[in-house]
């Protein structure tokens, strides 16, 4: 299990939760050469620890415990792990 960004994030791109991510699996960040080509943010399903930290800090409630991802939203799950799979 991971937490997963979903919709809301598409377009905002906050980045308050890659501040607070303690094992750095939410990319891209503001640094990475690609972060204006992406829509929105993933978390790394690998790395992910399930702390929970970046659930609050997110302005527009786009994070979620994979357990408590809204159903419409499942195709998500895919769109986070793929990221990471290039
Ligand atoms: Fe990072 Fe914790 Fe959020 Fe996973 S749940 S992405 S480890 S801050």
């Amino acid at each position: 299990m991971a937490h997963i960004i979903a919709q809301p994030c598409i377009g905002t791109k906050d980045t308050a939760c890659v501040t607070v991510c303690p094992v750095d699996c939410i990319h891209p960040t503001k640094d990475e050469s690609n972060f204006d080509d992406e829509e929105q943010l993933f978390i790394d399903p690998e790395n992910c620890i399930d702390c929970g930290l970046c659930v609050d800090e997110c302005p527009v409630q786009a994070i979620f415990p994979q357990e408590d991802l809204p159903p419409e939203w499942s195709d998500f799950i895919q769109r986070n792990d793929q990221y990471y799979k290039k």
